[in-house]
């Protein structure tokens, strides 16, 4: 062989001409010995006859001779390569006597227009990343009219003539190549420059066996987009590329995809000749799995590099970091900690692996959700409200009950706005679960009616709302203004209560007054008047009245039991009726247990909570200016905060019949609350979340990723799976130990109430879910700050996760029944802990959704139940999340694959 530039004949084991100094490896860009020597693999591996589309062929000759000075500063050894539009030489720096390389511009090419700005970008893009594994470019300069550019030296050769020389790396070195590309790609993309030509003779590798990128030649930046520009080398250029579409770090990664597939197995997925079929290969063609061509290769890292060329960029990696992250050994936290760094949100979005199941796990844990669903079902006609007597009617039906009850008195005259709720009807519940032993009070509870209420409220004025929940309720608006009127009756639709305001000026004077038919009321009360006698009236009207009249009598389902009507009437018209029993609380001045010291007990709470929103505020800000805080994760999660919270006002707000008030409500029970929720969660998410990313990063992978919008991430869906199975089981754990008080004796009753939205039906049944996940998020987020604080405090990370497990226990208890309810919430507070264990803080936040959103679903199901249809509709979302989540836990992989076949052997 001899040098093609000083014709020297060069010894086989040299890497540099001995005569000029050239590398010796610049001999194989040019179609020569060594490209023809590769034999039967040459259509692979010789050059390709098509170069960079930007230039035509450079002039062969050298356009400088091994000795030359120039600038006064550089003496030419020799060159080292020639690529699409430099030729590149070693010189030494005699300035400061060290080797450099200097890039330039062919003669011949040095007048095309725009080739000298590509020149000058290539230097200002690539001297903008420093980074070990990418070539360092020094400056620009000039002679004799001709460009070129300084850059680092480096001693060694291309990774394409490496390739082409040894066919493809060892595993090891072929992993550490990997890695430092994508050590030395993420560094580039981090300054927001796309490379756009990676290629194997673009990467050099030292006598270290370092790698270094090099040639920045058709760089951009990634934030100012050249759209339709069309660049590239086709051999290694992604669809979108050859589209001329809008080019991201995933198109880089596409050619780093294809790259490393030659690392590992020396070879190229595809093969063409001319432009026009490589554009058909890379857009159509699907390429072989590498590990098919005698070389094994790691799964892990087949999949990875499988990943990098799919054909749309979404479906590829979504950085060099995850990348890195998913190959063998890449673990960037870990290296981040190790410097005593804390990692960046895309860090540890990136580490942990894939972290997908086993077909194996996934199945158990797919099936553990289905048995606990299916228990859940079957004791819930133990264990609910509901399942205590017959279905409620339907919301339409009984609103449509009430108002012809109203109308049939005159009591709806000149109303324009109403509103109506079920609410749960608690105390004739508590009364018969005290008098009645645990084991029998179910059957005897049945004929006792529909466990809840339906409320009516109509009003001749509008529904003016002052609350913070934007919700019509009993004392909101107050029931004040005349012509206002409000109806009660139990879930199968009974009168049992009835308030009608008077109006506030009546000059008819005393001729308009008559009889009541008070036998008409009983009836809707589903009472018999004949079987009550009067006695003297004890329950006080809440508004004016002229007449008035009390009974009592047995109530027809428990005849033990005494009933009271009260009733009372204005000039004729019913404004007051009332079904009391001996369960019924009559409403004091201390209802609410709430006393002036109680009032002082929360104002400290506030006082202690706002001190600590300061101190947050403080943090936030400390954060914010050191560059911790995770600005762009922080901005998301307030955003979800403010659409659920909108979403969930949406659903379940009174709609007023006119702009402004739905303007004011809007405001002040929507966007306000919703922008609280969002700074609120902001500040605290800057202030607090680097501490949790520092010290518990293993933690946080699947939230970081789920943040990043990787909503179809294995380990995302891993999470939410595990998490789901966990929400199931603490669910499913609160059913049972109220269902087994129905079986043993002596322990007291509990039962779960359903969600009054669900049962209303309709659009509110959405505010369920969406209010589950703002409180399953709120919860969650809580109590993994509270691990973190006793992680600090106890500095042991399983004494950590018991104290977890106990507030979470504590955090879960009701409150009706402890006795009852504290194995459930102990199991809560376990799954809890197992969750966070097993998963992380995206797996509790699931547990939480899960758990509450379940826990309200009304139960049990049963065809005559109108809810029937809202409750399985919530079922079925939460089903689909579960097996959404099940499907892309396995990272891509079949469910039915080997994979399970040989665990099951
Ligand atoms: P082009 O923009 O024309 O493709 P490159 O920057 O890719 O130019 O350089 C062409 C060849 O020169 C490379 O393939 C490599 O062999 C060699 N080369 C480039 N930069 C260096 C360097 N810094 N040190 C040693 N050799 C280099
Ligand atoms: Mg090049």
């Amino acid at each position: 062989m001899t040098c093609p530039h000083c014709a020297t004949p060069i010894p086989a084991a040299a890497r540099f001409c001995p005569g000029c100094g050239a590398i010796q490896s610049s001999v194989s860009q040019m179609p020569t010995e060594v490209a023809a020597a590769g034999g039967a693999t040459s259509p692979m591996h010789g050059s390709s006859p098509i170069g960079r589309l930007t230039t035509s062929a450079a002039s062969a000759a050298a356009a400088f001779t091994p000795g030359q000075v120039l600038a006064a500063r550089y003496r030419v050894i020799g060159l080292l390569g020639r690529g699409g539009m430099g030729e590149v030489y070693r010189a030494d720096d005699l300035t400061l006597g060290q080797p450099v390389a200097l890039k330039f511009l062919p003669r011949a090419l040095a007048e095309t227009p725009g080739l000298v700005d590509r020149f000058r970008a290539e230097v200002r893009l690539a001297r903008q990343v420093s980074h070990p594994n990418v070539c360092r470019v020094y400056d620009i300069g000039e002679i004799d009219g001709q460009t070129f550019l300084t850059m680092e030296f480096v001693d060694g050769e291309d990774l394409g003539t490496l390739l082409r020389r040894i066919g493809h790396l060892p595993r090891v070195k072929a992993d550490e190549v990997a890695r430092q590309l994508c050590a030395g790609l993420a560094a580039a993309h981090d300054r927001s420059v796309l490379h756009r030509d990676l290629k194997p003779s673009n990467v050099m590798i030292d006598g270290d066996g370092r790698v270094r990128i090099t040639d920045f030649g058709l760089a951009i930046r990634s934030d100012r987009p050249t759209a339709g520009e069309f660049a590239g080398t086709p051999a290694y250029m992604a669809p979108e590329q050859f589209a001329g579409g809008p080019l991201t770090e995933r198109s880089d990664l596409y050619a780093l995809g294809l790259i490393l597939y030659e690392v590992y197995t020396g070879r190229r997925p595809f093969d063409a000749a001319t432009l026009g079929e490589w554009r058909s290969r890379h857009t159509e063609s699907q390429p072989t799995r590498p590990g098919q061509h005698g070389e094994p290769v790691d799964e892990a890292t087949e999949r990875a590099i499988l990943r990098c060329l799919e054909k749309d960029p979404s479906q590829r990696p979504a950085s060099a970091l995850q990348l890195a992250a998913s190959l063998p050994g890449g673990d960037p936290v870990a290296a981040a900690l190790a410097a005593g760094e804390t990692p960046s949100p895309e860090m540890v979005a990136a580490s942990g692996g894939e972290g997908a199941l086993s077909p194996r796990a996934a199945w158990l844990l797919l099936a553990g959700a289905a048995l606990a669903l299916a228990g859940l079902l079957m004791v819930s006609r133990h264990s609910t409200d509901l399942g205590l007597s017959v279905p409620p009617r339907s919301a339409a039906a009984l609103r449509e009950r009430a108002r012809e009850i109203l109308g049939r008195y005159g009591l709806d005259r000149g109303a324009i706005d109403d509103a109506d709720w079920f609410e749960r009807d608690y105390d004739p519940m508590a009364f018969v679960a005290k008098r009645i032993p645990s084991t029998q009070w179910r059957p005897a509870f049945a004929r006792w009616g529909a466990p809840i209420v339906y409320v009516y409220r109509q009003s001749p004025e509008l529904l003016w709302l002052q609350n913070w929940d934007g919700r019509v309720s009993q004392y909101e608006p107050p029931p004040i203004i005349p012509g206002m009127a409000m109806l009660t009756l139990t879930g199968r639709g009974e009168l049992r209560g009835l308030t009608w305001n008077p109006p506030g000026y009546d000059s008819t004077g005393a001729a308009a007054s008559g009889s009541v038919d008070w036998a008409g009321l009983f009836h809707e009360a589903g009472l018999d008047l004949s079987r009550f006698h009067p006695v003297d009236p004890r329950w006080v009207p809440p508004a004016a009245y002229d007449s008035r009249a009390e009974w009592v009598g047995p109530a027809p389902w428990a005849p033990e039991y005494e009933l009271r009507v009260s009733a009372a009437a204005y000039r004729g018209t019913p404004c007051f009726f009332g079904v009391y029993g001996p369960w019924t609380k009559p409403l004091t001045s201390h209802s609410s247990g709430i006393t002036p010291t109680i009032w002082m007990l929360f104002n400290g709470i506030f006082a202690l909570v706002t001190l600590l929103m300061c101190l947050g505020g403080y943090l936030a800000y400390r954060n914010a200016r050191l560059g911790r805080g995770d600005r762009r994760g922080a901005l998301r999660i307030a955003g979800a905060g403010l659409v659920l919270q909108l979403f969930s006002f949406a659903t379940h707000t009174h709609y007023f019949p006119a702009f402004t008030p739905m303007m004011w409500n809007i405001i002040n029970h929507g966007v306000g609350p919703g922008l609280a929720i969002a700074v609120f969660v902001f500040s605290v998410y800057l202030a607090l979340e680097p501490y949790l990313r520092r010290r518990m990063p293993e933690l946080l992978i699947g939230w970081a990723r789920l943040i990043e919008g990787r909503f179809a991430d294995a380990r995302v869906g891993r999470e939410v799976l595990i998490g789901s199975l966990g929400g199931l089981l603490a669910c499913l754990a609160g059913h049972v130990t109220s269902a087994v008080t129905t079986w043993v004796p002596t322990l007291g009753e509990t039962a779960v109430p359903p969600d009054y939205d669900v049962v209303y039906g309709g659009v509110r049944t959405l505010s369920t879910l969406s209010a589950g996940l703002l409180v399953g998020l709120e919860i969650g987020l809580t109590l993994f700050g509270v691990l973190f604080l006793l992680r600090l405090l106890l500095r042991n990370s399983a004494a950590a996760l018991a104290g977890l497990v106990l507030v979470a226990s504590v955090f879960s208890l009701g409150g009706e029944n402890t006795r009852v309810e504290l194995p459930a919430a102990l199991l809560t507070g376990l799954a809890c802990g197992v969750c966070v264990a097993r998963g992380g803080l995206l797996a509790l936040i699931s547990l939480m959704f899960v758990y509450i959103t379940l826990s309200r679903v009304p139960l049990p199901l049963s065809s005559a139940a109108p809810y029937a249809s809202a409750s399985i509709a919530l079922i079925v979302i939460v089903c689909a999340m579960i097996t959404y989540a099940f499907g892309r836990s396995l990272g891509g992989r079949s469910p039915f694959g080997r994979g399970f076949a040989a665990e099951l052997d």
